[in-house]
């Protein structure tokens, strides 16, 4: 990748979720990439990837590891982030079907609905059209994945399912996207988030 030796290390939210398969694909973008457990690990990073997993036990894992108010301040900062699925979650600014007390770390402008699709539909997977990314389509494996409810003035919807409903968002150099393409070979979205760092 272009300019790779100058970007500066990149995290991975690494109390829950499925961590390893991000820190795969941002490696094989040419990146150096440190696992984010505590705020001092969370200092050495110019950007962090929060994956999929369950975020309720994300917030309170952040909430007890004493991550979540520097994470707020980070990302309050500028700090560019990608969030999958539950990571999505946890950067919406209001959570739609949270667990009681359920906090967000916020930063997105929109209210993000968890489990969106149902127990039918449960998972699923799809080819989805991104014209931000362009051809080909991104293979998108949704699993007990939430959708943007709402999206406020600053956000660019980058993605909607054929029924409209929004499962791609960026604001600034924040990136969250329903589904998880880091299951299915795709790094486009990882490259994305590693421009914004590189830009930061
Ligand atoms: N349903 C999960 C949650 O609420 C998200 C699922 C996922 O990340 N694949 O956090």
């Amino acid at each position: 990748m272009a300019g790779s030796r100058s970007l500066p290390p990149v995290g991975v939210f690494a109390l829950q979720g499925d961590v390893r398969e991000h820190v795969t694909v941002l490696q094989h973008l040419g990146a150096d990439v440190r696992e984010v457990r505590t705020p001092a690990d969370l200092e050495t990073v110019g950007g962090l990837v929060i994956p999929g997993g369950e975020s309720s036990v994300m917030d309170k894992l952040s909430r007890l590891f004493g991550l979540q108010a520097p994470l707020r301040e980070r990302i309050r900062a500028g700090m560019p982030v990608y969030g999958t699925c539950a990571g999505l979650i946890m950067l919406a600014d209001s959570i739609a079907d949270g667990i009681t007390g359920q906090e967000s770390l916020g930063g997105l402008d929109v209210v993000v609905r968890r489990n969106a699709f149902g127990s039918q539909l449960d998972s699923f997977e799809t080819d989805l059209d991104i014209p931000a990314l362009g051809e080909p389509p991104v293979h998108a494996v949704f699993i007990r994945a939430p959708v943007v409810e709402t999206v406020g003035e600053g956000v660019s919807v980058l993605s909607t399912l054929p029924d409209g409903r929004v499962v791609a968002v960026e604001q600034g150099r924040l990136l969250g996207t329903a589904f998880h393409p880091e299951v299915a070979g795709e790094s486009r979205f990882h490259r994305r988030f590693l421009d914004h760092v590189a830009a930061a």
